[in-house]
């Protein structure tokens, strides 16, 4: 793992982009560029960047014990509970008219930086810290593989009927594709989504006590994070829909568009083609067949450290895909009310044609109620 490759990448961004220092907190950037990922405690932890000049990573006390030390990367300071932590990044801060803040990063601690730095200029460290991390090395990828073959394992599970759905709360459910992802080798579940019938139709929804009953569409959309040799945790996310019993034609007539639709964005996510076309085309396929109302979303999110990141799918993302983008194409169709579908791979794009690195059935599964 090339921690300090990819500390020398983001101070030859910091020197284009002419940011003195970068600062990251909690969420996924620490982890890429250190190794560390920070409890999202009350707590400051801060990896401290300057463009010139080595990295620090301020740690409470009490989490000390949990830091891999890499001294080719990061020097660690420790501050006590008695301690204030801003002052001590301030000073290893050092002189900076311009700082990167991790997004993430606590919008507190934002604050009680603004006040000890009134004359520099805050900048997202994003702006940084994106290009590089979108841009996936191959190990990533085979994380990101690894990941997505264990989601797709429970998936399948779900479409052969495995995963009893009738007469069971979706909650029920959701609690159990969170113990297989688990058992399939993720240490973390981030989301569940299990949307029965009518609920279907609100892309987000949490999952709750209503009781799944024959003649419903089901579907879930799940995934975790699965930690690689360095600890660095690489997500997963996939969306399968099943129907209890034999579906309505309006259906799978609406499903078929879906099917195609999503199938033909993933044959386009190839390098160089711009991130909106990619959207573009799905979108044009589904209002060609009369539901262009009904995909209420982009088609799709970066994925790595993070469960959504760059590169966006999304009409006016001008920018071009490259190879080691990975994302999710996952268009869908939703009827208020009635019914929701959605299908989702994630795909990356590569020298030789987009990778995709969800197999499980891409067809609407049905199993017998
Ligand atoms: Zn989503
Ligand atoms: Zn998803
Ligand atoms: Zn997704």
């Amino acid at each position: 793992m090339a921690f300090a490759e990819r500390l020398r990448r983001a101070r030859g961004l910091m020197a284009d982009q002419g940011v003195d220092v970068v600062v990251l907190s909690v969420g996924a950037d620490l982890p890429y560029f250190c190794g560390y990922e920070a409890t999202p405690l009350e707590r400051l932890t801060m990896l401290v960047v300057p463009r010139d000049g080595d990295a620090h990573l301020i740690v409470p006390r009490l989490e000390a014990p949990r830091v891999v030390e890499r001294p080719d990367v990061f020097s660690m300071t420790v501050w006590d509970d008695t301690e204030n932590p801003i002052g001590l990044a301030r000073s290893l801060i050092g002189p900076a008219d311009v700082v990167g803040v991790g997004d993430h990063m606590w919008a507190g601690f934002l604050v009680d930086l603004l006040r000890v730095m009134p004359g520099a200029e805050f900048r997202r460290a994003s702006e940084v810290t994106g290009p590089i991390r979108q841009r996936k090395d191959p190990a990533e990828v085979e994380s990101l593989r690894l990941a997505a073959a264990a989601a797709d394992r429970v998936a399948a599970e779900f479409q052969r009927g495995d995963i009893p759905l009738v007469g069971r709360t979706e909650a029920q459910v959701s609690a159990e594709i969170g113990r297989r992802l688990l058992a399939e080798g993720h240490q973390r579940v981030n989301f569940a989504i299990v949307a029965a019938g009518p609920n279907a139709a609100s892309p987000h929804h949490e999952p709750g006590e209503r009781v799944i009953r024959p003649g419903e569409v089901v579907l879930t959309d799940f995934g975790g994070t699965m930690m690689d040799a360095d600890g660095v945790g690489y997500c997963s996310d996939i969306t399968r829909c099943v129907h209890l019993g034999e579906p309505p034609a309006e259906l799978t007539d609406a499903y078929d568009v879906l099917f195609e639709a999503q199938a033909a964005q993933v044959d386009a996510a190839v390098v160089g083609r711009p991130c909106q076309e990619v959207d573009r085309l799905g979108r044009a396929m589904i209002a060609e067949a009369g539901f262009g109302d009904n995909f209420i979303h982009r088609t799709g999110h970066g994925i790595g450290t993070e469960a959504h990141e760059d590169p966006y799918i999304v009409e006016g993302n001008h920018q071009l895909l490259e190879p080691g983008h990975a994302f999710s194409i996952e268009p869908g169709i939703y009827l208020a009310g009635r019914w929701g579908l959605r299908l989702e791979d994630i795909v990356v794009a590569a020298t030789d044609g987009p990778d995709n690195l969800t197999t499980a059935d891409h067809h609407l599964a049905v199993i017998d109620a």
